[in-house]
């Protein structure tokens, strides 16, 4: 070895052997991973990483470059702010400082030379806006999800978080969202009884769509409450306000998250949803892939961004990111917190 490197005829032969190795083995894994999608995507891939590698410049920071100009700090993620987190490559406040921060400015900073070795903090791909570089985006099928939880686990970009909320957390969301210049007067004081209805026709009838809950539950709640004709067409501009949300949101009763619950703990049971992260989610395909029940189908991203039925209508402020979900779609806040697990 140590002839080798007083040779630079033989090394450079041998780095070339080596070069042209690694490039044929990464053409196949390009080849593996977008074969199907056709022969130009896979050879503009190779180009992208052969431009990489021809293309490394050094760079020989200087001082006085950065301009001083005030600009908009970003705030760390609630998802990266562990201030007991141990220090170290997986530290996320570190990475935060070094490269996300950077990132969200703009920026192009020095690599990391933890990121070079593969050894970054969990869930930091939910602070990357891959929006302009992901083709498809999966769309949520309630109707047939199971909850088994293999969509949130494998994601590799903590993109797809499952949650899991009660019938009283929900309608309570979707009213506070309705707002837009109604009172509410007459649906907020009945939202008990309508989740107690609500749940009353789920168990009656497991085979009812949730989106139909709604409606059947809240004209059962109308007519046990005896209001008469004049006082439901007051209340009807709120609960079809209030509807409307409810019905756009994807919701599913599984078995893992309803079923088993109410039967250990009645009036317990929560509705799963799963969302889609519109920035982190890089399109990749994984959890449409992995989910046994097709309760997820990929959907070519269009203009708007992502498709409303995944979730999250509006990009969201990152930094609200895990307290404000589903800001935007049903409701606006800490309703909506449990993240769940199998
Ligand atoms: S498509 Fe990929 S990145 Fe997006 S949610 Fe599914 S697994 Fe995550
Ligand atoms: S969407 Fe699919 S993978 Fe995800 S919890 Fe539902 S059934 Fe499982």
């Amino acid at each position: 070895m140590a002839r080798l490197f007083q040779d630079p005829a033989a090394l450079g032969l041998c780095l070339a052997e080596l070069l042209g190795r690694i490039a044929v083995g990464i053409r196949k894994q390009l080849s593996k991973k977008f074969g199907s999608k056709g022969v130009q995507v896979v050879e503009d891939n190779v180009r992208v990483i052969r431009r990489g590698f021809d293309e490394v410049i050094a760079v020989e920071p200087a001082a006085g470059d950065v301009a001083d100009e005030p600009g908009k700090v970003p705030r760390m993620p609630i998802l990266l702010d562990s201030p007991n987190a141990e220090q170290g490559p997986g530290n996320p406040g570190r990475f935060w400082e070094q490269v996300c921060s950077l990132c969200q400015m703009g920026q192009d900073g020095i690599a990391d030379p933890f990121a070079a070795i593969s050894a970054i903090p969990a869930a930091t791909g939910a602070v990357r806006d891959m929006s302009g570089v992901r083709l498809e985006v999966p769309d949520f099928i309630a109707t047939k999800c199971t909850g088994c939880g293999q969509c949130w686990t494998q994601c590799p970009d903590s993109a797809i978080p499952g949650l899991v909320n009660s019938i009283e957390d929900v309608l309570t969301a979707a009213i506070d969202a309705s707002v837009n210049g109604l009172r509410m007067e007459r649906i907020r004081p009945i939202a008990k009884h309508w989740a107690q209805a609500a749940r009353k026709v789920i168990d009656q009838n497991p085979a009812t769509p949730i989106a139909d809950v709604w409606t059947l539950s809240y004209r059962a709640v109308s007519e046990k409450l005896g209001w008469d004709t004049e006082r439901k067409a007051a209340a009807e501009p709120e609960f079809q306000a209030v509807n409307a949300r409810l019905v756009e949101f994807p919701l599913a009763r599984t078995k893992p998250f309803y079923d088993a619950v109410e039967s250990k703990s009645k009036g317990m049971g929560g509705l799963l949803s799963i969302t889609i992260n519109p920035e982190a989610c890089k399109g990749c395909n994984l959890c449409v892939e992995v989910c046994p029940d097709g309760a997820l189908e990929s959907a070519r991203q269009d203009d708007a961004l992502p498709p409303a039925r995944g979730g999250m209508v509006n990009p969201l402020q990152l930094s609200n990111f895990r307290r404000n979900r589903f800001h935007g779609t049903i409701g606006s806040g800490n309703t909506f917190t449990e993240v769940c697990s199998p």
